[in-house]
């Protein structure tokens, strides 16, 4: 695993469970994933993750950020790579992504790739004056995302780009008038196999996800195979391995376009480690080791997580840990032992039950217990 944020830690208990041995590649000592890892280094040098690779039999990620280069060069010297190089740049760049779903005939927002001011400003002029701006690479939890009226409102990106010297482009978006955002997980095995779980609502706030509902609430049956069919299209459409994230938006209309993909388990998918038979994390190493995948049932009728974010004081989650889980016993608590800082995901909270109201109830206090 390259990468030792939450995401690789959460892999951990499936791996051992899977009777998997799991080596992870952290950025630092202080990582989330940092006590289960092997090695600390630079993903970004080439040595350090040649090296690493030489001590495993399959490479995997929790973020999508080693250059495509790095991996190709990885699979060359014989270790496998899952997700592949060559379907991780759909997730690496967000204006080779919008490419490809238009290729694989997917709704998408209406966009374009534009390289200066005047490009842009004549795409916001034909969108109703105001339009969504994002940078290609490097964004996440809504960095490198703006809404503008005006195309110098990113000029200092703009310029970036030029700082760059590679002719860079930025991604501008009709801005979407959408009823909430919706996120289907997939899984697929190098050998084709996929499996969908149930599509889920996503609630963000200040561009960070805020709560997750699974199954999504009053979904119109056509909207949910409508989900699910995307999800199988792009996964197969790029030859995705392992856990493909398809976050979406449900228009006024009742149409669904996507927005994002993430190649590796997601925060919408947290739900899953209590709320499904097999979680993202075991499937995401079942399908990167090539096993059969798991069911992918809900194990209750509703199942809802809520991340915990650092609040403005200092001091580390486990100070008000203990409280938490003696007012909620029903409440599943997963700290990702990370420093709180604002705004920052330190943890989540899932609660699984028969009715979708009781249990956000209880997930959403359990969480704001921690502030
Ligand atoms: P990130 O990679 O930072 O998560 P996204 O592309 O997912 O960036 O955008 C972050 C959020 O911005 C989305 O979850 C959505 O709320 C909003 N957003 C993104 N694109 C659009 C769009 N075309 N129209 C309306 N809102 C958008």
């Amino acid at each position: 695993m390259i990468g030792g944020g939450q995401l690789a830690r959460m892999m951990v208990p499936p791996a051992i469970h899977l009777g998997l041995r799991i080596s992870v590649l952290a950025e630092g000592e202080g990582m989330s994933a940092a006590r289960a890892a092997d090695a600390v280094g630079d993903y970004r040098d080439p040595d350090t993750v040649y090296a690493f690779a030489e001590t495993v039999d399959v490479i995997t990620f929790d973020h999508e950020h080693v250059p495509g280069e790095i991996l190709r060069e990885v699979e060359r010297r014989g270790t496998p790579v899952h997700p592949r190089p060559d379907a991780l740049q759909f997730a690496q760049d967000k204006i080779l992504m919008r490419e490809k779903l238009g290729e694989l005939g997917v709704p998408i927002p209406d966009w374009a790739a534009v390289s200066d001011e005047s490009e842009l400003q004549t795409f916001i002029d034909a969108h109703g004056g105001r339009a969504v701006v994002k940078t290609a690479r490097g964004g996440y939890d809504g960095k490198g995302v703006r809404v503008v009226s005006d195309s110098g409102e990113v000029r200092d990106w703009f310029a970036a780009l030029d700082e760059d010297g590679n002719g860079g482009r930025l991604l501008v978006e009709e801005l979407v008038d959408f009823t909430r955002e919706l996120s289907q997980l997939v899984a697929r095995r190098p050998s084709g196999e996929t499996r969908t779980w149930p599509v889920v609502e996503t609630i963000q706030r200040d561009g960070v996800c805020a709560e997750v509902l699974a199954p999504a609430p009053v979904a119109d049956p056509a909207t949910l195979d409508e989900a699910a069919r995307i999800g199988i299209v792009v996964a197969d459409g790029v030859a995705v391995t392992g856990v493909l994230a398809v976050e979406m938006f449900e228009t006024r209309d009742g149409r669904v376009l996507v927005n994002e993909l993430a190649m590796r388990p997601h925060n919408s998918g947290h739900f899953s480690i209590e709320g499904s038979v097999t979680s993202q994390f075991e499937q995401h190493l079942r399908a990167v080791a090539d096993l059969p995948l798991g069911a992918t049932d809900m194990t209750a009728p509703a199942a809802v997580m809520v991340n915990v974010l650092g609040g403005p004081e200092e001091g580390p989650m486990p100070v008000r840990y203990a409280r938490v889980l003696a007012e909620f016993p029903g409440a599943k608590v997963h700290s990702y032992d990370k420093l709180p800082r604002p705004g920052r995901k330190v943890g989540h909270v899932t609660v699984t039950g028969a009715d979708l109201d009781t249990v956000r109830a209880e997930a959403v206090a359990a969480a704001r217990a921690f502030d």
